[in-house]
């Protein structure tokens, strides 16, 4: 369902009129400094055009995992002088939301406050009403732009969303759900995904999803492994998921032709020994060595599929790319990617680290996706909360 938009509201739905935004602003931090201000940056689009349309702005979000109330280490009053730099504009903070009212009013036309963490308050976490209509008491109307807290029911995405009205994707909620929404429904063909990571355990409701719209499922990480056990090939020591090879079975056999596994890998006897590494093919993993990465070969193998495709989704990294030389496979995606784009190709990069592992060439890709878990949910095809609350268009 398609939903409605900030850019559809008319101009006297903004102007003078307090915007509650709900940002992700669940940022890095290291001693009270914002480490990687990503997050501020991608929700800057919502709020000056806000700003621009003469609309007060209240900000809300969480940050981090407060345990059970206010905790100054998680406080939100930590990004106001980055916030305050990249707006070119003054921050005003309201620490309980409960009181804040009068200093939104206060707000100028443009102006900008930020409300304290929203985990601070119990009800958050629960949905809860009352905390909910604390919230919507310093709006006039709502914007969610939080795609990445989007899966959650909680009083800051859910709850409060039927407290005013209108309440509309902002720019950032709305390009996740145009790309992402365009893998589901009209993708164009070739459709090639690549998973990786860990574990498959956390992603089989992504495979089974992606598997019946894609003409190529790649598999890298340790997840191929599990694939290599399945198809009973030694794997040494390697992160496998051993409760999971019925599974990994029960996939090849019935879409054996859609998935594409590693032809090789790289090897070493631990992390720890990575200078020992070196390249097999997956049919030759001895014991007492692990898979740390993809080899040469695949790479080669993966990247002539990808140039093919006309859409890509990418999500987890093909080895531990936190550890060079285990990096390899996973930059040689990234690049393939890049150069499919340059030939046309829509490419979409989801998830945690998989984001991490494209930073710098972000903007040489159709779209990364800024919420890791959010964006695989609604892979699975699954409703996200904050999401459904929200107009429809
Ligand atoms: P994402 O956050 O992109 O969804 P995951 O969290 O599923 O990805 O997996 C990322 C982790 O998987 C990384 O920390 C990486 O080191 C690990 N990983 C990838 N390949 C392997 C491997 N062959 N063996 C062990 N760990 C791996
Ligand atoms: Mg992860």
């Amino acid at each position: 369902m398609k939903k409605r938009s900030l850019r559809d509201l008319p101009p006297q739905a903004l102007d003078g009129k307090r915007a509650l935004v709900r940002v992700d602003f669940n940022v890095p931090l290291k001693n009270g400094k914002v480490t990687d201000d990503t997050r501020l940056r991608a929700s800057l689009p919502t709020i000056q055009y806000l700003r621009d349309k003469g609309a007060r702005v209240v900000l809300l979000s969480h940050l981090g995992r407060p345990k059970g109330g206010p905790d100054p280490q998680y406080s939100l009053q930590q990004v106001v002088r980055d916030l305050e730099t990249l707006l070119g504009a003054p921050v005003e903070f309201i620490p309980d939301p409960a009181t804040g009212v009068p200093t939104t009013r206060r707000l100028p036309r443009g102006g900008v406050a930020l409300v304290e963490n929203t985990r601070f308050w119990p009800g958050e976490e629960k949905n809860d009403p009352e905390l909910a209509k604390v919230f919507a008491a310093l709006g006039d109307l709502y914007v969610n732009d939080a795609f990445g807290s989007a899966h959650r029911a909680h009083a800051s995405t859910e709850a409060v969303a039927h407290l005013l009205k209108p309440a509309v994707a902002g720019f950032l909620m709305e390009k996740e759900l145009t790309y992402l929404g365009q893998l589901l429904s009209n993708p164009k063909h070739p459709f090639v995904a690549v998973l990786g990571g860990a574990k498959i355990s956390g992603k089989i409701d992504v495979i089974r999803s992606l598997l019946p719209r894609v003409d190529g499922l790649l598999i890298g990480g340790a997840m191929a492994c599990t694939f290599f056990g399945a198809m009973g090939l030694e794997v040494g020591d390697s992160l496998v998921e051993p409760d999971r090879i019925a599974l990994a079975k029960d996939l090849l056999a019935t879409s054996g032709k859609k998935l594409i596994l590693p032809r090789g890998a790289v090897i070493a006897p631990s992390l720890e020994r990575a200078s020992e590494h070196r390249a097999v093919s997956a049919d030759a993993i001895p014991k007492g060595w692990a898979v740390f990465d993809i080899d040469e070969t695949t790479q080669h193998d993966f990247r002539a599929r990808l140039l093919r495709a006309k859409t890509i989704f990418w999500n987890g990294p093909m080895g531990v790319f936190e550890t060079p030389p285990f990096d390899a496979g996973t930059r040689a995606i990234a690049t393939a990617l890049v150069e499919a784009g340059k030939k046309g190709a829509v490419t979409v990069v989801g998830g945690g680290d998989s984001v991490a592992a494209v930073a710098g060439i972000e903007n040489q890709l159709t779209h990364v996706s800024t919420g890791g878990g959010a964006s695989l949910e609604f892979l699975e095809g699954k409703e996200l909360p904050g999401v459904a609350a929200l107009e429809d268009a």
